[in-house]
């Protein structure tokens, strides 16, 4: 099977061309300026935008929490991924306290395996550090999980001070390192009892107890001790100025620090918590909390100056039903928003369109940065020649409406209802299968597990 995709322009971290892309089977044969091929079949991308398949490093699907199941399991959320243009996902694998992290690992494969419709790989999710644990590292780099995730909050998952110093250590011999959820545990309990004392049980109440500084301490306190493990970390969906400022100061010591943010914290802002009607504000309950303008502001600018390397989504869906759990208590709010679906789109429209982000930029953000970080690199978020052929044809001149009653994902609402998109995506294709074609998933879902190597 031969493809030509012919008149288009090729979006890379590093610019944007006219190319002409030939697929041969599932990989890229060619780019280049005019290409031939008598035997391909010709895909006419005139006037569109080529862009390699959207990684979303940060998926959670068909994961039980707050006593129940997300919305989304590995079939529904990766529909919801590639009809956004996402062709890979990695996912969290999240063993509980007290179990292996191969007993974690096989559970994510049985819910992944030939249910998912893009590329899929997990991190591991260390809640737990002891001997057995600390055998297990290896095990799972050879597994294909080079990265790893740690909790400084929740008492499910979090792990304390002594623990993640010591996984931090590990990690690092093995060429690891692990995505750090960084808010100060003991700090918001004491918040939110004090909320539930008074009386202020709605929603509104949730980023009270949740403020800036308690994201930015727990981010400077992750990376003083990654300071003294003389380790890497990233910071996973970073949302405040504060915590910025934390990642700047760690830089200029010296240290290496990733940082991702998530679409929520660029576009939606913390006044969608003052609903009176609690539906419509217990539906954006996740954590951290959605910020001030101010924040969104600042995110950008770190998108922009290169200080913030990835967006993910943190897609963690729940139905407003699932969401009612918190009348009376925000605190039994399942936290976590639907987004796997909208982010391409949402940062074309807000990002590229409006001038914040320049395309190549976006490709970094979405495609190339994480693949690298992540070890996928050049089989995923380039389009060169070896490299899969994970394909996403936007049409920057079209218009797009985001609704809930047009979404693959099994949610009944959108974070984004209404938003009208500059820019829209006509077709996805996964390892040169035509996967999606205006709007509607084609065939039997075909992802396939990605080995990853750092
Ligand atoms: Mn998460």
């Amino acid at each position: 099977m031969k493809l030509l995709f012919q008149g288009g322009h090729v979006v890379s971290a590093s610019g944007v061309s006219r190319m002409d892309v030939l697929v041969e089977d599932e990989l890229v044969a060619a780019v280049a300026p005019t290409l031939s091929c008598p035997d391909a079949t010709v895909v006419d991308v005139t006037g569109k935008l080529l862009f390699p398949g959207f990684l979303d490093a940060h998926t959670h699907f068909d994961l039980d929490v707050a006593n129940t199941t997300t919305a989304d399991d590995f079939q529904t959320g990766t529909r919801a991924a590639v009809r956004g243009g996402t062709t890979t996902i990695i996912d969290f694998a999240c063993p509980n306290k007290g179990e292996t992290l191969a007993y974690g690992l096989k559970l994510w494969h049985e819910k992944a395996d030939g249910k998912s419709a893009c590329d899929y790989g997990f991190h591991m999710t260390i809640d737990d550090w002891n001997a057995g644990i600390r055998r297990e590292i290896p095990d799972m780099i050879a597994a294909g999980i080079p990265t790893f995730k740690m909790y400084m909050t929740y008492p499910a998952m979090m792990i304390g001070d002594r623990d993640l110093y010591c996984a931090l250590v590990e990690l690092k011999k093995f060429n690891a390192f692990a995505g750090v959820h960084c808010e100060n545990a003991g700090v918001i309990d004491a918040l939110i009892a004090e909320k539930l004392e008074k009386g202020e049980t709605a929603p509104s109440s949730h980023p009270a107890t949740r403020p800036n500084a308690l994201e930015a301490e727990a981010v400077g306190s992750l990376l003083r001790m990654a300071q003294v493990a003389d380790a890497p970390v990233m910071i996973v969906h970073l949302s405040t100025k504060e915590a910025l400022e934390e990642v700047r100061a760690a830089r200029a010591r010296g240290q290496t620090v990733y940082v991702e943010t998530c679409p929520q914290y660029l576009l939606l802002d913390r006044s969608r918590y003052e609903n009176e009607d609690y539906s419509m504000a217990a539906r954006y309950v996740c954590a951290p909390p959605l910020r001030e303008r101010e924040d969104q502001d600042a995110l950008w600018k770190a998108l922009s100056d290169g200080t913030i390397q990835t967006i993910s989504t943190d897609h963690c869906s729940f139905t407003l039903a699932q969401k009612d759990a918190g009348r009376g208590d925000f605190t039994r709010i399942p936290g976590g928003l639907p987004g796997v679906e909208t982010r391409g789109i949402l940062l074309y429209s807000e990002g590229v369109a409006k001038g914040r982000i320049s395309a190549p930029q976006m490709c970094a953000l979405l495609s190339e940065t994480p693949a690298k970080l992540y070890g996928a690199f050049p089989k995923k978020g380039i389009l060169a020649p070896g490299s899969d052929a994970d394909i996403v044809v936007l049409d920057p001149d079209a218009q797009g409406r985001i609704t809930a009653a047009d979404q693959a994902a099994n949610v009944d609402y959108s974070p984004y209802e209404g938003f009208i998109t500059q820019g829209k995506i006509d077709q996805v294709y996964l390892r040169g299968h035509l996967t999606v074609d205006k709007g509607e998933i084609l065939g039997a879902p075909r992802g396939k597990y990605l080995f990853r190597k750092c």
